[in-house]
Order: structure tokens, then sequence, then C-alpha cells
């Protein structure tokens, strides 16, 4: 997928662009793990554009001074993106900021489209001339609070998508990515994997320039490990940042089949651990939570059982995950990983035959018949999967109001005691049948 950034000085409206074009994409795990405050990144899909969608007005950089930051944050859309969008305000004109931004964006070779916003109605239209200016071709006027123009700028936007996804599914890699707090150890883990076996078969650049993945073969598997640059210091002021370190997770979360959620055994669990965590299960993505540095842990034959019970207390959403307790320093089950990510990454792309699967859920409904509301009872007719990554059921029936919430876990606990899903997430979709 392609991915856009936002850039422009405070202001001109690119929290309201990005909110106008991502819409309303908050779910129930995001507000559990107080994900949505603040969103910087989303997927987005706008008519038959699919993409992934940055606003860089979000990354605040410390005490940089105000010209700094939004030179910084330039950066990051260049770093970050395939196609810029740089925003300024119609009502303002050109300022000396904005002059400062687009300075930082004559550097790069990426495409940048050039709106500008708060054009409420058409009359206001003389105002986009003045933005010629700044050298990059033709202003697209739009206007956020309204909604106007959006689909003419992200036409344009779309035309200079790149024509080959470096990302393009290949069907027998499993692609995994490390993330967590910083110095939980990830690099370390990576590390000590590769060096398991020394059959690496190279670094490929990814979708931008800044994310190299590292690929390698291992029992006639092959792997990825997306987005490895990430994980080593590369001394950029702005990524030692909270908000840029969670953009990268995020990226990196978007182009894995597996994510393996590193915790510090030393230090146990912290919000940021729950934060990324929620991150990985919104995105449907398989799910292993390892516990590193565990060679550095004072223990007794209860730790480790009291360690499980803390993870499943506070990450209730992954309840599916499973857990290892590894040191990246002795490589201690590090090896093990390699196993668990396979058999994820299997559950994650399970097809479960219709006939089975409606077995399984008759078989359900006869055991706990389902829910009546008012004298109306659920009546299932028909579960089929409509499909993988994650495995994914639309259950027909009669009334979807009368599916309650707990209901449908019941449901999804039969399937996960039926088929396993381990290490991955299930989504049940119910709908009437028409
Ligand atoms: P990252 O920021 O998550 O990539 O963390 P690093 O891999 O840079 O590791 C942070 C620090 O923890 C370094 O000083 C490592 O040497 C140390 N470290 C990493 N893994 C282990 C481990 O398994 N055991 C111990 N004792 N230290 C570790």
């Amino acid at each position: 997928k392609p991915t856009v950034a936002i850039v422009g000085r405070p202001n001109v409206g690119k929290s309201t662009i990005f909110n106008r074009i991502v819409g309303e994409r908050i779910s129930i795990v995001e507000d559990v793990a107080g994900v949505t405050r603040d969103r910087i990144y989303s997927s987005a899909d706008w008519l038959n554009y699919d993409f992934n969608l940055i606003d860089t007005g979000g990354i605040d950089i410390g005490d940089e001074p105000f010209l700094e930051q939004i030179r910084l944050q330039a950066e990051i859309a260049i770093d970050e993106a395939d196609v810029i969008i740089f925003l300024t305000n119609g009502r303002e004109g050109v300022t000396d900021a904005d002059e400062q931004v687009a300075k930082i964006l004559y550097k790069t070779k990426k495409p940048v489209v050039l709106a500008v916003n708060k054009i409420d109605n058409p009359e206001m239209r003389d105002m986009i001339y003045d933005f010629y200016s700044l050298g990059f071709g033709d202003p697209y006027p739009i206007s956020g609070s309204h909604g106007l123009g959006l689909g003419d700028l992200l036409d344009e936007v779309a035309k200079n998508f790149p024509a080959t996804d470096a990302d393009a599914i290949e069907d027998d890699v499993i692609r995994f990515s490390l993330i967590g707090r910083p110095n939980v150890g990830k690099s370390s883990l990576v590390n000590a994997l590769l060096g398991e076996e020394r059959v690496i078969v190279s670094d490929v650049a990814g979708t931008t320039t800044d994310a190299i993945d590292t690929s390698y073969i291992f029992e006639d598997q092959k792997y990825r490990i997306i987005d490895t640059a990430g994980m080593r210091k590369k001394g950029k002021v702005y990524e030692n940042t909270e908000k840029y370190s969670v953009l990268r997770a995020l990226r990196a979360i978007e182009r894995s089949d597996v994510v393996l959620i590193v915790l510090n055994g030393e230090e146990g669990i912290r919000e940021q651990d729950k934060r990324i965590a929620g991150y990985a299960e919104e995105a449907g993505k398989g799910v292993m939570i390892v516990v590193n540095k565990w060679d550095a842990v004072e223990k007794d034959d209860k730790t480790m059982n009291a360690f499980v019970a803390d993870i499943r207390d506070n990450f209730q959403f992954l309840e599916y995950a499973p857990i290892a307790f590894v040191s990246a320093k002795t490589k201690q089950r590090v090896h093990g990983l390699f196993d668990k990510i396979r058999m994820i990454s299997e559950n994650h792309a399970l097809r479960i035959q219709s006939s089975v699967l409606n077995e399984v859920i008759e078989d359900a409904v006869a055991r706990n018949p389902a829910p009546t509301d008012k004298g109306r009872r659920l009546r299932i007719y028909y579960t089929t999967q409509v499909s993988v990554q994650p495995p994914t059921f639309v259950v027909f029936v009669n009334e979807p109001e009368l599916m309650h919430f707990s209901y449908e876990r019941f449901l999804q606990n039969r399937l996960r005691e039926s088929f396993g899903f381990e290490g991955t997430p299930i989504r049940l979709i119910t709908r009437a049948r028409s």
C-alpha cells in the first residue's frame, strides 16, 4: 500500500483533512488501549484508492523551536511517504513558514501535491493563485471543514502512486516484525535470531527509503524481518520521540503477517507496552508476546507463572497470543521462536471448510441456545469464512440486533476450541440473511 503524508505549518488544517480522509475508524480495542487519542496514522480507502495516511503535524519533536519543528516534520514526510500533500491556508496566503516547508520539500524527488485549504466556496477560488509561487505546480483548492475538493486532490495524489508495490505479497514469505518500547532488546533479538542461521538472503529496501527489511531462509522457510533499520539507532533528531517510534511501529505492523510484541522481563509491563499491543490487535495481525532479558530476572519456580498472569491480566484482548520467555543475550529459547512464528502465520491464513464450520456452529448452538430478546430468538442460518489474515467469518441470522456481545464471544471461543487459531485474532460479522 502506498503511503501519503500531510505536511504544512500549524493551523492550516492538517488534522481536519486527515480525519476527513480516514473517517471514523475507532474500535473498542483501541479505546481500551488508549490508542485513539492523537491519531497520526491510519489506513484510508477513498473511492477506489487504498493507502496509508500520516499526519506529520501530530508528531511533536520535543523542545525544538517552531520553524525547526515544521522542518523536521517535512523531513519525516520525505522519509516515510510515497506522495506528500503540502497543505497551506488560502485565507492567510503564502507565509514565511510555508516557504520554509517548501525549501525542505524541494530536496526530495518524491511527488509533492500542493493543496490550499479553507477555500470554502467557489468565490474564494482566486485565492489559490498566490500559491503558484511555491513552485509545486497547480494548487488544489479544498475545504476540510466542508469536505470540498478532496476528490480532485486525491485523484492527483493517486496518479503519483508508485507503479510497483515493493510490498506486493509473495505468498511463500513469512513477514514479521518486532515492536516494543525502546531498550526492551528488539535489535538484540533480531541479531540473536539471525545468528541462529547465517543464511541471510539480503537486505531489501521496503516501500520507503528508510525501511530496510532483512530476508533469510530457515529450515526451508523464507522469512522477512520488517523494518530492521527502524530498530537501529540512526541519530536523527526525531527518531527518539515517542510519536515517531509509534509511527514506525504502526508501519511495521501494517507490513507484517506476525508481530512480536517484545517486553522487558526486568521491568515488567508498562502503559506504553499496552498501547503498542493495542495497535497490533487492531491491525488484525498474528501476535506473539516475547518477554526478553529473562536471564537478568531473579526468579524462583513461581516467577514465570506470575508474569504470565500479569500479561493475561494486562492484555486481555490478546488472550490468544502465545508467550515466550527468552534472552537475546544468552540466546535461551530464541531458537524456538521460529516454530511459533511459523505456526502463527499458518493459523492466521487458515481456511476452514464450510461444512465443518457449520457443524461446529450448529453444535455450539445446540449446547448453548442463542439468546432471546423480548420474545424473539436469534436464529443462525449459516456461517461462512469470507477471508483470511485474519480469519473472518460471516454469520447469517434472522435479526443481527439479537446477537449479543457475550454470545458472539461464546461462538468465537467454540471456533477456537475446535480449530486452534493460536496467535491469531478471528473476526465474526453478523449479517441479516437477505
Ligand atoms: P531496542 O531499543 O529494543 O532495540 O533494544 P536493544 O537491542 O538496543 O537493547 C537494549 C539494551 O538491553 C542493550 O544494552 C542490550 O545489551 C540489552 N539487552 C538486550 N537483550 C538482552 C537480554 O536478553 N538480556 C540482557 N541482560 N540484556 C539485554
